[in-house]
């Protein structure tokens, strides 16, 4: 308790002394439009200097986006050599269907799927199951497993998952997937270090031993986030509502107030230990990179 004392304690220095002994991970979606992909490029050899252990590129509902996160991710180690993992859903697609994306996954060099149940295709809508899919994550790491020994991440929720029964039974399920073969949790979006401090100390508890990374998520659309978070489980606070009142019209000062706010929670996260950072960047560098750098972290020379 002395030590959850301490990591809970607000006296930590502001930002100034901070080595940037971190790992950080960047979560990008895959591109509609030449527009965008050159957004997404953009974002993506800006924060390359950083380092990243791994970047990551989300899969779109029902696997619509099956081709661009292929393409994305194998453009991504291509050109840059950053790890590259693909998220991967369980949505419309029979088991085998599934492993021969994976093993087209293999065989173009990428070794880490973020392995996923996913969702139906209405917000709220319960999942429902390919006739011959894996019916939730802990099977298609199973699954996973068996075309290859990929590096297989999963996603974890500090305030549990809408669908489960309470948060004991999401807690198993985050055991299960992880005994299937996953090495990593990487966590929904949160704004309180202390749940994720308690989320942590309960994966503990339960005998999860494998990371829980924070998926940081800077927010400078309240109203957006709010629908976003209505669906998966996460809460967004009523101070959240407070700081951007009266912002609408001032995009700049918006941008500025989710740096600090995304910040200040990353601070506290690692004024508890924490030391390994995901960032939901939505495919733009400049937030992720600003709160990298107040937490010490520094570029390297890259060769791409
Ligand atoms: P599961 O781990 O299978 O769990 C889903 C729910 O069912 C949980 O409540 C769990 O407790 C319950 N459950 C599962 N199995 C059982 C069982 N046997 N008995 C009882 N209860 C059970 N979605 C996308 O479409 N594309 C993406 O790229 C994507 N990336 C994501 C990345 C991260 C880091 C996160 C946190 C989420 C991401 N999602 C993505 C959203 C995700 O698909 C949804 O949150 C989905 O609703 C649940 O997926 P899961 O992998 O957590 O499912």
């Amino acid at each position: 308790d002395e030590a959850r004392e301490k990591r809970r304690s607000r006296e930590t220095p502001l930002f100034s002394g901070l080595p940037g002994d971190i790992d950080v991970s960047f979560e990008f979606f895959p591109p509609k439009t030449e527009k965008m992909e050159e957004k997404l490029w953009d974002a993506v050899q800006e924060l390359a200097p950083l380092a990243p252990e791994f970047v990551s590129v989300t899969y779109g509902a029902g696997g619509s986006t099956r081709e661009r996160t292929h393409n994305t991710v194998a453009r991504i180690i291509r050109e840059t050599g950053i790890p590259a993992a693909a998220h991967l859903t369980c949505v419309d697609a029979s088991k085998a269907e599934t492993q021969k994306i994976a093993e087209a996954y293999w065989e173009a060099g990428v070794r880490h799927i973020v392995a996923l149940r996913g969702d139906a295709g209405e917000p709220g809508a319960p999942f429902v199951p390919h006739p011959d899919g894996y019916t939730n994550a802990a099977e298609l790491v199973s699954g996973l497993k068996e075309v290859a020994d990929f590096e297989i991440s999963v996603a974890a929720y500090p305030e549990t998952h809408p669908d489960a029964d309470c948060p004991q039974a999401d807690l198993d399920n985050l055991k299960r997937k992880i005994d299937a073969g996953a090495s990593r949790g990487i966590t929904q979006f949160f704004f309180s270090a202390e749940k994720f401090f308690d989320f942590s100390d309960n994966c503990k508890a339960n005998g999860i031993d494998a990371p829980m990374v924070p998926g940081i998520l800077p927010v400078t659309n309240v109203a957006q986030a709010r629908k976003f978070a209505g669906q998966c489980g996460a809460v967004i606070p009523d101070w959240m509502d407070g700081l951007f009142e009266g912002l609408d019209e001032r995009p700049a000062s918006r941008q500025l107030v989710a740096a600090t706010v995304a910040a200040e929670l990353c601070r506290r996260l690692y004024a508890g230990g924490v030391r390994q950072f995901h960032f939901y960047t939505l495919n733009r560098a400049d937030l992720a990179y600003a709160i990298c750098h107040m937490l010490g972290r520094r570029p390297v020379e890259v060769s791409a």
